[in-house]
C-alpha cells in the first residue's frame, strides 16, 4: 500500500491510505527513500534495470550489456555484469570518470578489456519487441551507431520520493527531508511537524547506505516512543 498523502490536524499527522479510508495516527515514520533519475532518451520503464545482481548477469551471459551512467553504482554493475557477459559497454554523459567514480573502480574499467567507456555518449532510440535486443548511441557531434544488446542498466542517480509531502515538512533544496538541529527539532530524526520522523535515503544529509539507513530505523523507535509517551 502506498502512503499518498499526510495530513496535519489538531497537532497530530493523519496519513491517508491510496485507496480506502483515512487511518488517523499519532505519529509516522518517513522511510520512502529515492527513485531512479529519468535518463534523457527514450522512456523504457518496462525494460530498464537499476540492479545488477546473479540473476540479471545471468541474463546476459554469452551476449552485449549496456550501463548507462558514470558513478559508482554504474562501475560496479559494468564491473559485476562483464564476468557474463561477452561485453558492457558503459555510457558517461561526462568527459572523464574522474569526478564521479572512485579512482579504483574507474582503473580496473578501463583495464577490462570486456569493457568499453563511451565517454559525452547518450542513448537516442531502444529496438525491440517483446524484449529489448538493441540500442542507437550518440556521441557529441557524431553519427548514431546501433548495436545489439539484451539488456540496459540506468545507474544515473536518485532524486527523493517528496514532493507528495510539500508544505507538511521542511525538504532541503533537493528535496530530501530535513530533520534534527536542522530544523530546530527535538530529536535527530524528528521533522519539522511533530510526530513527523524520517529516517534512511529520504532524510536530508543520511549517509545512504543500507546499514546507517537500518540503523536509524532501529534508533526512531525510542523517539516515536517518547513523543507518544511525552
Ligand atoms: C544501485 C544501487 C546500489 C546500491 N548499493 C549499495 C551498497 O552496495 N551498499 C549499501 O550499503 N547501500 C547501497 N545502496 C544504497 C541503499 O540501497 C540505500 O541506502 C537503502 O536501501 C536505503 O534504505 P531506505 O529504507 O531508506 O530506502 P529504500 O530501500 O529505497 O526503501 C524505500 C521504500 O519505500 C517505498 N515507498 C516510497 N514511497 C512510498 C509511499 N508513498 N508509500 C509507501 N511506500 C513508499 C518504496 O517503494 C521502497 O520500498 C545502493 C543503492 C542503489 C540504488
Amino acid at each position: 500500500m502506498r502512503c499518498a498523502r499526510l495530513r496535519s490536524g489538531y497537532a497530530l499527522p493523519t496519513p491517508r491510505a491510496a485507496q480506502g479510508s483515512p487511518s488517523h495516527q499519532r505519529s509516522a515514520i518517513l522511510t520512502g527513500g529515492p527513485f531512479c533519475a529519468p535518463i534523457r532518451g527514450p522512456v523504457c520503464t518496462p525494460i530498464d534495470n537499476y540492479a545488477a545482481t546473479e540473476n540479471e548477469a545471468r541474463y546476459c551471459s554469452g551476449a552485449e550489456a549496456i550501463v548507462i551512467g558514470g558513478g559508482n553504482s554504474a562501475g560496479q554493475a559494468a564491473m559485476y555484469l562483464s564476468r557474463s557477459a561477452d561485453h558492457v559497454r558503459l555510457l558517461v554523459r561526462g568527459t572523464s570518470l574522474a569526478t564521479s567514480m572512485s579512482h579504483y573502480l574507474s582503473s580496473r574499467l578501463e583495464a577490462d578489456p570486456k569493457i568499453s567507456i563511451e565517454y559525452e555518449t547518450h542513448i537516442v532510440a531502444l529496438h525491440g519487441s517483446q524484449a529489448l535486443d538493441g540500442v542507437t548511441i550518440q556521441k557529441e557531434g557524431a553519427a548514431p551507431r546501433t548495436m545489439p544488446v539484451c539488456a540496459m542498466f540506468v545507474m544515473v542517480g536518485a532524486a527523493p520520493n517528496t514532493q507528495w509531502l510539500t508544505g507538511l515538512v521542511t525538504l532541503d533544496d533537493k528535496g530530501f527531508v530535513m530533520t534534527g538541529d536542522a530544523v530546530d527539532a527535538g530529536s535527530p530524526y524528528a521533522t519539522s511537524c511533530p510526530g513527523i520522523f524520517a529516517v534512511g535515503d529520504v532524510r536530508s544529509g543520511s549517509v545512504k547506505r543500507v546499514a546507517s539507513s537500518v540503523g536509524e530505523g532501529s534508533v526512531v523507535i525510542s523517539k516515536v516512543w517518547d513523543f507518544l509517551n511525552g
